[in-house]
């Protein structure tokens, strides 16, 4: 049994930037809990206010350090900040993940900066509802800003491209050339790229591949985005204003050009159809008897009725 929740004041206390109220919100997401809905109504009027920035790049890149690093520099804008880091990988509840992670402790004890790990392994289309509905409550919390950031490895890259209304790409010198970023299918997805640890030899190198590639890409029209390659040194805060002023024009070219409602739109339609078929799904698995799937399942292996006919009857059933 999970007990009641007063949802009303806890809403209200996330508003005012109660971080634990934040946080409660944030872990009944990931808990896929019953009163969820009512949360996500009592959020509604309040979100669209942050501009959201999704962050990635391979393990070991510097991922965790450059989002510790453009904590700093949005803080120092006196910025709110939100921090998602998302594990798609990890059916483990979130929490714990980030608070361990030595580099952002940095932000620990600001009160205008909130850090949240996530899990969520284990939903049906996990990432398309959870990691939305954990923005919106970072958004309504009065957040500007929100980092999302994947954490864990996998196919996440390009996964978490739909999520944010920009994305930036970290490279390093000597495991992202240009090449390698086409191949892995991040130029496209990229609207910022980073070369991380310019520090290190063949920095240049790889901010010129990336540009090069880019510049073969389909992004050279006039009026388009051309995404800017920024040279960082995550480690010791170098670079990383300019980052910041990166975001800014994304953002500010986005409202422009209609691109930042294009992109928000997109993302509610795919929220929007993750709910549905998690509802087809758990509606499917309360049908029962002749109309249970058990059924429907021995009639195809018997031979007895076709597969497409079987979902049909299942589809009549739930409609
Ligand atoms: P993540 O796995 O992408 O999150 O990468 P981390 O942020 O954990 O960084 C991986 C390693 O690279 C750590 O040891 C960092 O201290 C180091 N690192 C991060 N940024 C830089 C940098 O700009 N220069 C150098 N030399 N090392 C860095």
């Amino acid at each position: 049994m999970t007990r009641p929740v007063d949802i009303p004041t806890l809403v209200e206390q996330a508003r005012r930037g109660a971080p634990r109220a934040v946080a409660r919100l944030i872990s009944m997401v990931e808990d896929a809990h019953p009163a969820l809905r009512e949360v996500m109504a009592a959020l509604a009027p309040y979100s669209g206010h942050a501009h959201i920035i999704g962050i990635t790049g391979s393990p070991g890149v510097g991922k965790s350090t450059s989002t510790n690093a453009l904590v700093t520099a949005l803080r120092r804008r006196d910025l709110r900040v939100g921090v998602l880091a998302v594990d798609p990988s990890s059916p483990f509840s979130g929490g714990a993940l980030l608070g361990d992670r030595i580099r952002m402790t940095d932000h620990v004890l600001d009160p205008r900066v909130y850090i949240r790990s996530m899990a969520s392994r284990g939903h049906l289309g996990g990432l398309s509802w959870t990691t939305p509905q954990a923005l919106r409550v970072l958004d309504a919390a009065g957040c500007d800003v929100v980092l999302v950031e994947t954490v864990g490895v996998g196919q996440s890259e390009v996964e978490i491209v739909g999520l944010a209304d920009t994305t930036v790409v970290l490279l390093a010198p000597g495991m992202g050339d240009g090449i390698q970023a086409a191949k892995a299918g991040i130029l496209e997805i990229g609207d910022v790229f980073v070369v991380n640890k310019a520090d290190r030899d063949g920095a240049d190198n790889t901010v010129r591949d990336i540009r090069h590639m880019i510049s073969l890409g389909d992004r050279t029209e006039p009026g388009l985005w051309r995404p800017p390659v920024v040279k960082t040194v995550a480690s010791r805060d170098e670079g990383v204003d300019e980052v910041v002023e990166a975001l800014d024009k994304h953002l500010t070219w986005m409202k422009d050009k209609g691109e930042l409602r294009a992109r928000r739109l997109r993302r509610a339609a795919d929220e929007i159809e993750a709910i549905v078929i998690k509802s087809l799904r758990e509606r499917m698995g309360d049908l029962r008897g002749e109309h249970g799937v058990d059924t429907l399942a021995a009639a195809v292996v018997d031979g007895e009725q076709d597969s497409y006919s079987a979902a049909d009857q299942i589809l009549a059933d739930l409609t």
